[in-house]
């Protein structure tokens, strides 16, 4: 089954922007993802969609085969999330943000705190893990987002500008990262401006403009096309 297929999406805002107008997207299990595409595409729309942040004004989307609407707990359950934003309480302390947020998903308290310290661990926060988020450099923040994203285990991960504004240092240990999180089996898909970004990270690449899917193919292809 496909981590995600998403037919015929179509988002119109209430102002009456078109965001999307009629998107067909294929995301194979344990694909390394990027969409791609200018700003105003449709990236944040399309993503939003999918973690239902965002409600759709028609078009079907399936996680891992369980539709968005009619098995919307199971849907979810597959999915993280790494927004651009950083939501968390900044007056929370880190170890707390992420567990908490394994009590959304019905995860016991004892189990969020075993997996919350795996991935603060991995993601070398765990020496921080009694601060306040607050307190936290922007760079740790970055990294409590994804922290907290994958404490449900989820099958697939979605980030939105993952490294933007990000340094470059921080840029290639987050790339480490997420491609040895992809070689455990998670599918990733990532939204950037950056097609070297994606070029370094993604075996597969869509390219949306004006809320049209203008590209769809393997990196290698597009490359050498280029
Ligand atoms: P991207 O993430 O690729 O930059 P977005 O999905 O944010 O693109 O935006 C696509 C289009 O939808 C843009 O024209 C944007 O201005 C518009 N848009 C996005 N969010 C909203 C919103 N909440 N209300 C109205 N229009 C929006
Ligand atoms: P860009 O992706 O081009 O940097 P932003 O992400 O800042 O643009 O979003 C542009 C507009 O889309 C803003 O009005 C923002 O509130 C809205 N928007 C972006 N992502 C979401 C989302 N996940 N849910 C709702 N609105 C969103």
């Amino acid at each position: 089954v496909q981590a995600l297929r998403i037919r015929n999406l179509v988002k119109t805002y209430a102002n009456g922007v078109t965001a999307l107008r009629g998107i067909d997207l294929d995301v194979e299990a344990g694909d390394f993802f990027a969409l791609l595409g200018p700003n105003g595409a449709g990236k944040s729309t399309t993503i939003g969609i999918i973690s239902s942040l965002v409600n759709k004004t028609s078009g079907t989307v399936e996680i891992f085969g369980h539709d968005l609407e009619r098995q919307a707990y199971a849907a979810k359950r597959m999915l993280g999330l790494v927004p651009q934003e950083f939501n968390f309480n900044q007056f929370e302390p880190v170890m707390e943000i992420v567990v908490n947020q394994g009590g959304f998903y019905g995860i016991a308290a004892a189990e969020a705190r075993e997996r919350a310290e795996a991935v603060l661990q991995q993601l070398g926060l765990w020496d921080k893990r009694h601060e306040q988020a607050r307190d936290l450099s922007g760079g740790m923040k970055r990294r409590l987002m994804i922290a907290r994203a994958l404490i449900h285990e989820p099958r697939l991960l979605i980030l939105d500008e993952p490294t933007a504004g990000v340094d470059i240092e921080l840029r290639r240990s987050m790339w480490t990262f997420l491609s040895e999180l992809n070689a455990a089996g998670t599918t990733i898909i990532l939204t950037t401006h950056y097609l070297e970004e994606a070029e370094s990270l993604c075996r597969n690449i869509a390219i949306i403009d004006r809320g049209q899917l203008v590209e769809n193919t393997d990196m290698k292809s597009l490359l050498s096309r280029l």
